[in-house]
């Protein structure tokens, strides 16, 4: 059998083989988690929104999608309380919740412009990364990186500093050459490295807080096709080899299963080998699979170790070739909650070895530990700014109680100087951001400057940032 990229990273070993190829029902597998929590009713003639995972929801007093700047421009000018944009709602953070107004940029989705000389496009910020794959395909340009899933909005991306994996590659914010931002008076700025660059450092990655990112020019490359290999090792072996796995391949990543002692290392180079036929997508089952060990082996760790890694020492691996667009983002069906903090590079291995150890304390966990490689930035707020990083992230089944994040494994990362990314679980506060960011200062003195009264604050970033003048 063989383990795809998919199957492995939706929590799974595509283990149809745990069971003996038996399928089950959806009703039986599930039996393990916890029913999702009741939420209150929605007063007639409102919405709830709620984020992917189902942990942040809020009823707003309205959802506004406007068709182009000038109907933006009404609606940040006439809305009465609090914005907030939005994009896919793929962050687990409380960004987004709102008794206000949320705004989507769904239909400022259209190619503005594009250089096939320096392959720069200019971009309406609410486009969708899939949707963007294939629109830059069609200008014979390609994202240099890209994220685990393309579900995201380029602008929801970039202001959190979304990120792929490999050692040399950025963060899809450090793509960013040019933006255009609304503030809060309905004004539209253009910014650059020669027009407002200060504004242009801190509005890169700005969580929404700064304004509403309208249009995007990204510096890219010429299309990339890429091969993927994927292999078991021991997870002491992975470790020691991260750092030249992390050079031989152009994109490397790996996860640790739980409780099996081995990695699962994911590598991506560039190629030019014809294309691999998809295979039919198994990632559900992968998740389930692995749920089901939990659930049923629970009463014996020692069992479902052995039972995990017989497993997992019989696996062929998998070769895939394609375009990256299409091969580096995959869809994740089981819904999870997610922590994920970014390291100085050297701390990648004190530091897993200390999650490995804490998260095995805990037999409910079944979503595999991921690490990726990210490299620096210049963004205020990046949490790649001026740090080469590699990242670490823990999961949860989206119905599991996962506060051992926060009291477990957050300690954890904090003690090796780790920065949160900023649409996954954390529990910092501005004080800790003035610690974390040495352009901390510069950037709420800039958004204080142009947004004086919090319009695009809620409680969640109000934490982060202080008071409205901080
Ligand atoms: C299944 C899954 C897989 C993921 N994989 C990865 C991964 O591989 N790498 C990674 O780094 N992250 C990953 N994430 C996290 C995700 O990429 C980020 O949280 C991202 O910000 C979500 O984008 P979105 O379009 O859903 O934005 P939202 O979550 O809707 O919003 C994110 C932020 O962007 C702001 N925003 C949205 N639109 C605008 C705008 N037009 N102007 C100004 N601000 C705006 C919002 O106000 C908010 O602060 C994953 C999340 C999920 C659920």
């Amino acid at each position: 059998m063989i383990v795809t990229r998919r199957a492995m990273i939706a929590g799974g070993l595509g283990a149809t083989a745990l069971l003996g190829g038996t399928a089950l029902t959806r009703h039986a597998l599930s039996a393990g988690d916890p029913p999702e929590p009741a939420l209150p009713p929605v007063p007639p003639g409102k919405i709830r929104w709620s984020n992917w995972s189902g942990l942040q929801s809020c009823i707003p007093n309205a959802i506004a999608v406007p068709a182009d700047l000038n109907e933006l421009q009404h609606v940040v000018r006439s809305a009465s309380g609090p914005i907030r944009p939005v994009g896919a709602g793929h962050s687990f953070t409380a960004l987004v919740p709102t008794s206000g107004t949320i705004v989507s940029l769904d239909r400022l989705n259209a190619l503005v412009s594009h250089d096939p000389h320096n392959l720069t496009a200019t971009v309406g910020a609410g486009v969708r990364l899939f949707a963007l794959g294939e629109m830059l395909e069609r200008l014979g340009q390609s994202m240099n990186a890209l994220p685990d899933i393309n579900k995201q909005s380029l602008a929801g991306a970039i202001s959190t500093a979304t990120h792929g994996t490999g050692r040399s590659l950025g963060s899809l914010a450090s793509a960013v050459t040019g933006l255009q931002l609304m503030t809060a008076d309905g004004k539209v700025i253009e910014c650059d490295a020669a027009e407002n660059p200060e504004l242009f450092a801190a509005a890169r990655v700005s969580l929404g807080a700064l304004g509403i990112v309208t249009q995007v020019r990204l510096q890219n490359r010429a299309p990339l096709r890429v091969k993927r290999q994927t292999w078991f090792e021991p997870i002491a072996s992975a470790l020691a080899a991260s750092e030249t796995h992390s050079r031989d391949f152009r994109h490397f990543e790996f996860y640790y299963v739980t409780s099996t002692g081995t990695a699962y290392c994911i590598g991506h180079n560039e190629t030019s080998e014809p294309d691999t036929q998809r295979k039919p997508n198994a990632e559900n089952e992968g998740a389930e699979q692995l749920m089901m060990l939990r659930d049923w082996l629970a009463w014996a760790p020692w069992l479902r170790r052995m039972v995990g890694k017989g497993l997992i020492a019989n696996q062929e691996t998998e070769t895939a070739v394609g375009p990256a667009w299409r091969l580096l983002s995959t869809d994740r069906p089981k819904r999870f909650n997610e922590m994920e903090y970014h390291l100085p590079r050297d701390a990648l291995r004190p530091c897993l070895e200390k999650v490995i150890a804490a998260v095995e304390r805990h037999d409910e966990v079944y979503f595999p530990i991921e690490a990726r490689f990210i490299d620096a930035d210049d963004a205020w707020l990046s949490p790649f700014y001026k740090r080469a990083s590699a990242s670490i992230a823990v999961h949860m089944g989206h119905t599991q109680n996962h506060s051992f994040f926060f009291s477990e494994i957050e300690p954890i990362f904090r003690s090796f100087d780790g920065r949160p990314h900023w649409g996954k679980l954390h529990s910092l506060k501005a004080r800790d951001f003035q610690a974390l960011y040495p352009q901390w200062r510069d950037f709420t003195a800039l958004r204080a400057e142009h947004d004086a009264s919090g319009r695009f604050l809620n409680s969640h970033l109000t934490g982060i940032f202080g008071t409205a003048n901080s």
